[in-house]
């Protein structure tokens, strides 16, 4: 903005011109124009000002007055400001509205309200009414200035506009009818300067006149009835300067603003004008949106109760600062979140979310807790709970990463165990699960974040499950092995006297093939219940597993008798006997038949004593009904098609049909009657000789 011509006469201080022409383009800004609308532009110029940082390190002054007291000369001397002064020698009027404009001297925001003398004329009480709500809502100290010679002067212009000062603050600072009393920043001090001062009126005097005129005005309000004994000194505390008629005594006038100037910079000094009561606890970073919502709700004649606009002002901005940090937060977030996506477990990954959490609530603290407590607190409670619902799908991804992995390593860890010589199968799968559970444990608690709900269990309750399914199907392979290992034994143990036992057929022989049976079968089952033990099989798994054992067995015999009743195999057996008894003696030597010799009997003893055998192999039958076995049943994988005898009761017991055994008898008789004729040539040819 341009600088105002010099209105100096006399061009007295060269060093408060400087001031002004050194100062920036961007040195002041009309935050209401003309036609009362509000600047757009408030923060970014609080920005280049330095200001949005300042916390509460920062203080507003404003000024009210008559007009053209000289209101705008003061305060471009007391603070290097730059607002528009009325040109004397063209009496043209400055720009109407509010401005504002930073210090020069410290950081302080100097707020200018022009307006027109309306009061003098009658009218535009509505700007003026409007200007000093909005400034009393924001200004630690606000300046009245006027002219000594107006002191005193009830009618004057300066005791309406007063009084309308203490309306205005009534209404913003009065309270509830139940909280009469004002809170400590709620008190504003008001600066008398009294301008023109010649001295000849003692300043005691001046300043005991307007204190009484205060006090006449402040009874002279219509109070709503609970404010009805509230003081003046418990809103205003009042404060006075006088300065010297500036275009006759320039020089002193200079001097007493640099005098002045102090009480505005100066902390060591008891006149100190910013006393930290009086500061209305806005932060830096929150004026822009304050001061815009105080406009508007004074625009539109709403009440304007400040601890109200307090709370909304800490609202917005704070929901501003957590939506600021929470997107810091999501980038960090972010570089992590893939991974875990992708099924990867990061190690650290709960440190790193604490980090992440405590760095956003470290910004949000450091920039929101200077707002509106209760709002603060309560976005804050806001905030974690956002945090921690944008971080829990990451707890759930590395959980279910952690049980996939360590059902991975489970899984190796049971192969292993099963390697070793002479492992317990049960001790292996408990440490195994021990060490799976402990690492999950280690796991979800190092992704635990305080103040969340989260919990693990669920999952922890399905790698649970799924471990105790890798145990169960290992046991189950390792199950099945066993019954393997086993079943080669009984074979082993079952087929060698089977096979004895019936090529030396006897009517015993069936006692022996099922007691050599019953005792194989029961030492398998026996072994097979010893190593099931360790293997913490059910009793509905051990059922399964001796079923099978004991099917495998009977068939196992099954076969071995099958073989052994083969056509072959039983003519063998046969001939054998018959052999043993017709070629050799009692005594095992072989027979030379003489002519005395009754070949002829000895032949059919021999002959029906062999054939009498035949019938044994028929049926497996015992010497008693009871010696028979019960029938397993087949396993489930058996095809009972292939081989529908093998467990039918009516039909497991048959070796060989009645027509097989005619056939045998018939082949073997065939067989002897040879081995006769051959005998009897033998014998002739022996007489022969
Ligand atoms: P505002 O309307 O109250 O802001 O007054 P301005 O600062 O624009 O000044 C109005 C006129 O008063 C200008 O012509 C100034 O030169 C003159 N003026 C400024 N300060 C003083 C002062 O201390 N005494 C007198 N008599 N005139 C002053
Ligand atoms: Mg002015």
């Amino acid at each position: 903005a341009a600088l105002p011509p010099a209105s100096q006469p006399n061009g007295s201080s060269v060093a408060a011109v400087k001031e002004l022409t050194n100062r920036s383009g961007d040195g002041r800004l009309q935050i209401v124009n003309e036609t009362q609308e509000f600047t757009t532009e408030l923060s970014s110029y609080l920005g280049k000002w330095g200001m949005l940082d300042k916390g509460f390190a920062y203080d507003v002054v404003s000024v009210f007055g008559s007009q053209s007291t000289g209101k705008s000369t003061l305060l471009n001397r007391l603070f290097g400001t730059s607002f528009d002064v009325m040109d004397e020698t063209k009496r043209q009027q400055t720009t109407k509205g509010i401005w504002m404009c930073p210090s020069a001297y410290s950081s302080t925001l100097v707020m200018d309200v022009e307006g027109t003398d309306g009061r003098e004329r009658g009218e535009d009480q509505d700007f003026e009414r409007k200007s000093a709500l909005f400034s009393l809502a924001s200004t630690e100290v606000l300046i009245v200035n006027l002219w000594e010679h107006q002191i005193g002067l009830y009618q004057g212009a300066n005791m309406g506009l007063l009084k309308t000062v203490f309306e205005v603050n009534l209404g913003l600072f009065g309270g509830g009818a139940d909280n009469t009393k004002p809170k400590p920043q709620e008190k504003t001090l008001i600066l008398f300067v009294i301008r023109d001062h010649v001295g000849a009126t003692p300043m005691q005097n001046l300043t005991g006149t307007l204190t009484q005129d205060m006090e006449k005005i402040w009874a002279s309000l219509s109070k709503p009835p609970h404010l009805a004994d509230a003081t003046l000194s418990s809103y205003f505390d009042l404060s006075f300067a006088a300065l010297p008629h500036k275009i006759l005594m320039p020089e002193k006038f200079e001097a007493e603003v640099l005098e002045l100037r102090k009480r505005f910079t100066d902390r060591s000094r008891a006149d100190y004008v910013f006393q930290p009561g009086y500061h209305k606890r806005i932060p830096a970073d929150g004026v822009g949106f304050y001061m815009e919502g105080i406009w508007q709700q004074v625009l539109t004649n709403k009440d304007l109760d400040l601890p109200t606009q307090q709370e909304l002002l800490a609202q917005f901005r704070c929901d501003e600062i957590a939506a600021g940090v929470i997107e810091a937060f999501l980038v960090s977030a972010k570089v992590v979140r893939r991974p875990v996506e992708a099924g990867s477990v990061v190690e650290g990954l709960g440190s790193l979310m604490q980090d992440w959490i405590s760095t956003a609530l470290g910004k949000f603290d450091r920039d929101a807790s200077r707002y509106h407590s209760g709002v603060y607190q309560r976005k804050r409670a806001d905030l974690v709970t956002a945090l921690h619902v944008s971080l829990s799908p990451m707890f759930l991804g590395q959980l279910k990463n952690l049980h996939k992995s360590i059902s991975g390593d489970f899984a190796k860890e049971l192969q292993a165990g099963l390697k070793e010589p002479g492992y317990d199968f049960a001790a292996v799968v408990k440490n195994a699960t021990d060490k799976a559970r402990n690492k999950f444990l280690s796991g979800a608690k190092e992704i635990q974040v305080g103040g969340t709900d989260w919990d693990y269990e669920t999952e922890l309750a399905l790698l649970d499950e799924g471990l105790r399914q890798i145990a169960d199907k290992c046991r189950a392979d390792e199950t099945k092995k066993m019954v393997n290992a086993i079943e080669r034994t009984v074979k082993r143990q079952l087929l060698e006297p089977v096979e004895i036992a019936l090529s030396k057929p006897t009517p015993g022989m069936w006692d022996t093939v099922l007691s050599t049976y019953a005792k194989v079968s029961s030492h398998g089952e026996e072994s097979y219940l010893a190593k099931a033990k360790s293997y913490n099989c059910t009793p509905e798994e051990n059922e399964v597993a001796l079923g099978a054992l004991r099917a495998r067995t009977w068939l196992a015999l099954r076969r071995k008798l099958a073989e052994q009743t083969s056509d072959a195999t039983v003519l063998a057996t046969l001939r054998d006997t018959f052999e043993e008894r017709f070629r050799y003696d009692e005594t095992g030597v072989p027979r030379v038949w003489k002519p005395e010799d009754d070949l002829e009997s000895a032949f059919k003893k021999a002959k029906e004593e062999t054939l009498a055998l035949l019938p044994l192999f028929a049926t497996i039958s015992p010497s008693e009904d009871s010696l028979l076995p019960d029938l397993p049943s087949p396993e489930p994988s058996f095809d009972t098609d292939a081989d529908p005898t093998s467990f039918d009761p009516s039909t497991a017991f048959t070796l060989l049909p009645a027509t097989k055994l005619l056939q045998l008898e018939t082949r073997f008789k065939r067989e002897a009657d040879a081995a006769y004729v051959e005998a009897k040539r033998s014998m002739v040819s022996s007489v022969a000789q």
